[in-house]
């Protein structure tokens, strides 16, 4: 069993993606080009943004927009102590200074009443800048947008979306992808929507912001290549990216709709000993990774090790809060404490979830965690 099935959606798709690839190799544009530009006007009418700008991965997208915003030495950068260290490890790059947030007990995001406080704190002690929130879609549960936006008006911060696990969710009806002053997404393979390799992309409806992402990942390009008006970087989404990406946001829609599906069939089989996702009415989640709760963490080793005697894959994901990397052991955390973040981390567990698992693969997993 895959933990995630990425051949089911290749044999559906194989056709088209290997005309594309072929069609790629043949006319030898391998650097954005059509199908970049193809996939960029997608993407814009799949979100309803005025301007996708590809580039080479999540991270780099999120630190395209860390540049374009000017964060940096001096800046307290605000995000959830539950994330993958790339939500904020652009802005640290660049001399910015991480603050983080615990998170909320049902959803696992961020938790807005910590961010606040965090942001008090931090303008209270008048050593940096508060700068930026990243509201980050984790797990593919859409962060509460209406919550961070207020905040980040009340306080004049950048209210900057982390959407890469987000693809394909919502919230209140409206795209994971459009939420915050601007956003980033992956399209890392495992994602909800994976290319073959990296690659990734900045949502903007700002004009002037979309000219200086196309310049900053060109090297800080001005009217041409070799014409460079600041200092950028090299960051393009590879055009084989976006020949295999096209075909797989046509199908995103159907898909995030068997993800609900087979969530539902998760849902109904482990809520009886597990704590299971909670989406918010109103909302769709992704389902990025299909987390469970366990009440301890020798249940959890206990389900970890029943699923491994029996061959079916689990992750944890994440096993370290933010706060808890020794990359960020001297980081300040203004008294604040995380006990929501440390408890998910040692109680989790993904289990096997693609549109494309199947009902005996599903079963499997489902009588395993019974037995546990
Ligand atoms: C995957 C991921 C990233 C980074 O994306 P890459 O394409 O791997 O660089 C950033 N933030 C979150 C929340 C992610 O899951």
């Amino acid at each position: 069993m895959e933990f995630i099935d990425l051949k089911s959606q290749y044999k559906l798709l194989e056709k088209e993606i290997n005309e594309n690839i072929g069609d790629v190799l043949n006319n030898t544009e391998f650097i954005l080009g059509k199908y970049t530009e193809l996939f960029e006007a997608r993407l814009e009418e799949y979100l309803g943004v005025k301007h996708a700008v590809t580039c080479s991965d999540g991270t780099a997208a999120l630190q395209l927009i860390f540049m374009a915003n000017g964060i940096g030495k001096g800046c307290a950068v605000f995000c959830p102590a539950m994330t993958f260290i790339a939500s904020v490890e652009p802005a640290v790059m660049l001399g910015a200074t991480p603050v983080f947030c615990d998170i909320d007990e049902k959803t696992y995001n961020i938790d807005p009443e910590s961010l606040e406080r965090q942001i008090q704190n931090v303008a209270r002690e008048g050593m940096l800048k508060p700068a930026a929130i990243v509201g980050v879609d984790f797990l593919g549960n859409p962060a509460d947008f209406d919550a961070l936006q207020s905040i980040a008006e009340r306080y004049h911060l950048l209210l900057l979306e982390d959407a890469a696990q987000g693809m394909g969710a919502s919230f209140r009806g409206r795209k994971c992808g459009t939420l915050g002053d601007i956003a980033a997404t992956s399209f890392f393979p495992s994602k909800p929507l994976g290319c073959y390799g990296d690659g990734g992309a900045v949502f903007t409806n700002d004009d002037e912001t979309d000219t200086v992402l196309r310049s900053l990942r060109v090297h800080g390009k001005g009217k041409n290549k070799y014409d460079n008006i600041r200092i950028g970087i090299n960051s393009r989404l590879d055009t084989l990216q976006a020949a295999v990406l096209l075909p797989k946001l046509g199908i995103l829609s159907e898909e995030i709709k068997k993800r609900q599906e087979i969530a539902r069939i998760y849902d109904e089989a482990l809520k009886s000993k597990y704590k299971i996702p909670y989406v918010r009415e109103g909302n769709v989640s992704s389902y990025a990774q299909y987390i469970v709760m366990t009440e301890s963490q020798e249940h959890r080793e206990k389900c970890l090790q029943r699923l491994k005697s029996q061959n079916i894959p689990s992750i944890m994901y994440y096993p370290n809060p933010l706060h808890k990397l020794p990359v960020f052991k001297g980081i300040n955390h203004y008294g604040e404490q995380f006990p929501v973040a440390e408890n998910y981390s040692t109680c989790s567990f993904g289990i096997p979830f693609s549109p494309y698992l199947t009902r005996s693969d599903q079963n499997r997993v489902i009588e395993c965690l019974m037995e546990a």
